[in-house]
């Protein structure tokens, strides 16, 4: 998806990091703290979306190829939360990685704290390619 678009933003307007699940690594966090500290963005807005292959995968914990169960140990915490449910668990998993990148980072927890970043989060539909937002 287009997230310039989705956001009624300018192409360059947004610094992206895109990632299966929606998921904070370290070299996600390292990325988004570059994008607040050094190019000032205002905003931190962790996106998932409705029928996420990810969380789909994670939810059925089925063998996969590859390195592609290296996102499982993320996205776990929401599978519990939800019961199993994919549409609560994506839900879930953009909640928990909103906190984790408020807990993990120093430099985020820091900005949020003297009111320079915000860490805000929702879900993209999409059938409808509106975002709910989630709340923490
Ligand atoms: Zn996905």
């Amino acid at each position: 998806m287009p997230i310039e678009i989705v956001f009624d933003q300018g192409f360059g307007d947004l610094f992206v990091t895109r990632i299966a699940g929606n998921v904070t690594t370290p070299e996600i966090n390292g990325s988004l703290e570059f994008g607040a500290l050094v190019l000032g963005a205002k905003v931190l807005f962790v996106l998932g979306h409705t029928n996420c292959g990810a969380v789909t995968a994670a939810v059925k914990a089925d063998d996969v190829p590859g390195q592609i169960s290296s996102l499982f140990y993320h996205i776990r915490p929401a599978v519990r939360a939800a019961k199993g449910d994919v549409a609560a668990a994506v839900k879930e998993n953009v909640r928990n990685q909103m906190d984790v990148l408020r807990e993990a980072s120093p430099v985020i927890a820091r900005l949020v704290r003297q009111g320079k970043l915000v860490v805000a989060g929702g879900v993209y539909d999409l059938a409808t390619g509106k975002v709910t937002p989630v709340e923490t």
